[in-house]
């Protein structure tokens, strides 16, 4: 048991979580090596939801009431840390969730929607009769009345070939990942560095607060934003945050 005043409460309790969701068989063992690096970036960002990243979750939020079919991709690791989040999410954007694994079988697909179904979620894509091109077998299913024919698909924590070939596909991607540095972050047309357990929780926030907006207003956001430029100030602030004597 962790103490709540354990200085590295929050950071010592995502961890658990993700071990928590490989004991139950929806998060991959290798979600342990990509949950230390988000870690690593998380440290160097402060902990704390940047400038940079309120921007982008904002734009997020508006690209996902803009959207004719938003969908939301789920894999273990986000299962593991913030169902219930992307649930919500998922219902103030009113897109369905599909779980999408970089390291797929169908034992694990089916445990994580028994998951998010478990925990309320109601509408969940669950086919996989489509194939991402230019991807192996296994990482290119996803389902056809889902991400296949999805215009805008938020993949937090994907890995760069395929945020690479759903941009090639045509769809706006919202990558939600620490390390500004990966190709995810590089390729996604919307890159929110914050932490998932943050980053969730601040989009549905968003949604909330511009869901009165009209199409052109928030088409005025969205064409505001230029991602290369909003990259390079998330990494403007992890050097202006080292250099601040932490
Ligand atoms: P890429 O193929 O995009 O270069 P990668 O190989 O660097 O990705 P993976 O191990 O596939 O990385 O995926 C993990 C990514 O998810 C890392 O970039 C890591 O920073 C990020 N990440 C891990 N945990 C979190 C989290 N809780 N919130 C946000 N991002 C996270």
């Amino acid at each position: 048991m962790i103490p709540k005043s354990h200085p590295r409460y929050e950071s010592l309790m995502t961890r658990e979580q993700i071990v928590g969701g490989v004991k139950k068989g929806i998060t991959s063992i290798n979600g342990l090596i990509a949950q230390g690096r988000g870690e690593a970036f998380d440290y160097l960002i402060g902990e704390k939801t940047s400038v940079s990243a309120l921007q982008s979750e904002k734009v997020a939020a508006a690209l996902l009431l803009l959207a004719k079919k938003p969908v939301i991709s789920i894999n273990g690791n986000a299962a593991a840390l913030v169902p219930e989040g992307l649930i919500r999410l998922g219902e103030a954007a009113n897109a369905p969730l599909e779980v999408n694994l970089f390291h797929r079988t169908e034992e694990r697909v089916n445990k994580i929607i028994r998951h998010l179904r478990s925990l309320g979620a109601k509408r969940i894509c669950t086919r996989s009769d489509g194939l991402i091109p230019g991807l192996g077998h296994e990482r290119a299913k996803v389902d056809i009345k889902g991400i296949f024919s999805a215009d805008v698909v938020l993949v937090p924590l994907e890995d760069g070939d395929r945020c690479k070939a759903l941009v090639d596909m045509g769809k706006t991607v919202i990558a939600i990942d620490l390390n500004p540095l990966s190709r995810t972050a590089q390729c996604a047309n919307v890159t929110i560095v914050d932490n998932i357990t943050r980053a969730v929780p601040n989009i549905s926030k968003f949604i909330e607060e511009l869901k009165g907006l009209n199409e052109n207003e928030l088409q005025r956001l969205v064409k505001g934003f230029d991602n290369k430029n909003n990259l390079a100030n998330a990494i403007d602030e992890i050097i202006e945050y080292l250099s601040s004597g932490v």
